[in-house]
Formats: structure tokens, sequence, C-alpha cells
């Protein structure tokens, strides 16, 4: 076998890294109105520390790159890490995941860059919901960054939609209308309890998300080129645009889990609900060589658990989100 495997088989082939555990937003579900506490400009990795972690990943086998964080796209200068890192050969796909906010002003440059797609958070379709879903946004800067990031070719561009009963859940049919009218990508993902807040009362499983789209019509399974996650597709009657569905709660997806996640102080994480995590930037700090890193890497790969539990009712608790790169 070549490539990278974890204990379990695994092929290991994607990292996720956080940029930034600052966000312009307050998600209700991913941060308290606060905020919470941030890192020290000094503990964030500076972009030279991500290229050669992301260098060294490659190195090994990692070929999928997303940035993510916090909102990565509130960090400065983000264009040129993207740079740095589509410089990198063996990347073949490098995304973003973002909640649109600043797209529009930086979609067409990131680009240009070398970013190849972007994933953007969207729970709602209506104004004022959007405002008390996000605490502070304003829903048509996210609905102009959607427009121009298919426009300059950011494609697919998919929108992630994390449905919550009593919050958003009566606009899946108009979501799913979207699909067909316009041709988007929507996936549709169940609430985690994070954060130390359960999510009884808000979750929604993707059987019962299905159960009330079929009032239009058949969703015929689709298989998506971009990205191999953990999202299973769907295809309306005449759509162009897909619906995927994300089960992290009713229906663990741990037995493809092919990910890493470099924390936006440098911490690599085998697994986003677990707190294990091995320190990268000590040893970048202390001047590790690639091969050094690489033995880090491997040592992470290696401790990757089998799965998560949070269908047996254990909601995460440690590190929010933001600062993991959810
Ligand atoms: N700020 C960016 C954004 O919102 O797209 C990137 C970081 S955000 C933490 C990444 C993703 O995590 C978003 O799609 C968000 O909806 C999702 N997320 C955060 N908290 C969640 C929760 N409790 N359950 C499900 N998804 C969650
Ligand atoms: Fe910010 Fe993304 Fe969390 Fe919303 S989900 S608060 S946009 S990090």
């Amino acid at each position: 076998m070549t490539g990278l495997f974890d204990s379990f088989q695994r092929p290991i082939n994607y990292l996720r890294i956080s940029v930034t555990d600052r966000c312009n937003l307050r998600c209700i579900y991913c941060m308290p109105e606060e905020g919470v506490k941030l890192m020290s400009h000094e503990d964030i990795l500076t972009y030279e520390e991500i290229y050669a972690v992301t260098k060294a990943s490659v190195g090994l086998g990692i070929s999928r790159v997303r940035l993510t964080g916090g909102e990565p796209l509130v960090r400065l200068g983000l264009t040129d890490l993207v740079k740095m890192l589509s410089s990198i050969e063996g990347i073949t796909d490098l995304s973003m995941t973002t909640n649109g906010i600043l797209l529009a002003q930086h979609a067409r440059s990131l680009r240009e860059a070398g970013l190849k797609r972007v994933n953007v958070s969207l729970d709602t379709l209506r104004s004022e919901r959007f405002r008390r879903i996000t605490r502070c946004g304003e829903l048509e800067d996210v609905l102009r960054g959607i427009r121009v990031a298919q426009e300059v070719g950011l494609n697919p561009v998919k929108i992630n939609v994390v449905v919550m009963a009593a919050v958003n859940d009566d606009e899946l049919v108009d979501f799913a209308r979207r699909t067909v009218n316009e041709g988007w990508h929507v996936r549709f993902i169940e609430h985690m309890p994070v954060n130390g807040k359960d999510n009884a009362g808000t979750l929604v499983p993707v059987k019962e998300m299905k159960r009330r789209l079929s009032v239009l019509g058949n969703l015929e399974p689709w298989k998506m080129e971009a990205g191999n996650g953990p999202a299973k597709y769907f295809r309306l009657d005449g759509a162009s645009g897909t619906i995927g569905f994300i089960t992290p709660v009713t229906e663990h997806f741990c037995y493809g889990c092919n990910r890493l996640r470099l924390t936006a102080d440098g911490k690599l994480r085998p697994c986003l609900l677990s707190e294990e995590e091995i320190d990268l930037r000590g040893a970048l700090r202390a001047g590790a060589s690639t091969e050094a890193l690489q033995e880090l890497i491997r040592k992470a790969i290696s401790s990757k658990p089998e799965r998560h539990h949070l269908d047996e009712g254990t909601a995460k608790k440690g590190r929010p989100f933001s600062q993991v790169g959810g």
C-alpha cells in the first residue's frame, strides 16, 4: 500500500487548516454572543509556518487542502497564503469554507491566486432571520459573495446549511428549490452539540429532512465530482444543482474519515471531536526539519480514533469549532 493510512487502514489525504480563530459573525450554534477568548497574535501560525506544515504533509501524501477558521477572510493577506499553498506541487484540490460576508470583494483575487472552490455557510434566505442566527450579519453580503464566487469560477460553490428545528427547518424546501431554479449545490447538515450546548430540541435528523423534501419529488442519488467528503448527494428532477446531506449525529461517517486538522495555533488534531492534539508550533519554532515535522504528522495520523460518539449523546467539550476549524 502506498500513501498515508491510519491504524484503521483509512487513507488520509485531506488537511483542513484553521487560519484564524477570529470571526466577523457570532452564529448561535457556534459562538456565544460575547465571542470566545481569542488566541494572542504570537500564538497564531504565520503564513510561512502554515506553508511549512502543508508542504511536509503533501510530501507524505496529503493532496487536498481546505482553509477554514474562524472566518478565513478576516485574516489579512489571505490571498498571499493561497498563492503560497497553490505553488505546492501535489495539491489537487485547494478550497475554503467561509461565511461569505467578505467573499464578493476577495473572490477574484482568491481565484487568481489558485483557490479552486468555496463552500459558503448560509442557514437562512431571510434577512431578519439571518441577523438573528448570525447576531450581526447582512444576508445580502453573502448572496453577493455567492454570485461573485460563481462568476469568477470558484465552482462548484456549495452552500452549507445547519438545519435547526424551530430556527430554520421551515426553509428546507426553499433551499432545495434553489437547486432547481438557480443551480445551487446545497448541503444540509445536522446540528451538532458543541461548546457544552446540547442539540436537544434542535436536531432534525436527515431522515426527517428527506421526508419533508419529498413534496418536491424524487431525490435521485448523484455522484459529485469535487470532494469526497461525508455528504451523500441527490438531485431533484430537472435540477442542475444538487442536494447533499451530512449526518454527523445520526449516522457517523468516521469509517471514511480521511482528514487531519491544523488549528490556528499550530496543533494537529487527529479528530474534530476529540481533544487530542500534537504540537507542531513548538517544533516549528525550535527549527524542526521537514523530516521531523513529518514524524509528528505521522504520529497524529496513527493516533486518529476509530470514531466519535455524538450519536450516543456525548456533546463535544473543549475548544470551540471556531478555533479548530469546524
Ligand atoms: N466561518 C466559516 C464558516 O462559517 O463557514 C468557517 C468556519 S465554521 C466553524 C465551519 C462550519 O462549521 C460552518 O459551515 C458551520 O456552519 C459549521 N458549524 C459550526 N458549528 C456547528 C454545529 N454546532 N453543528 C453543525 N455545524 C456547525
Ligand atoms: Fe463564525 Fe463560521 Fe462560527 Fe459562524 S460558523 S460564528 S461564521 S466561525
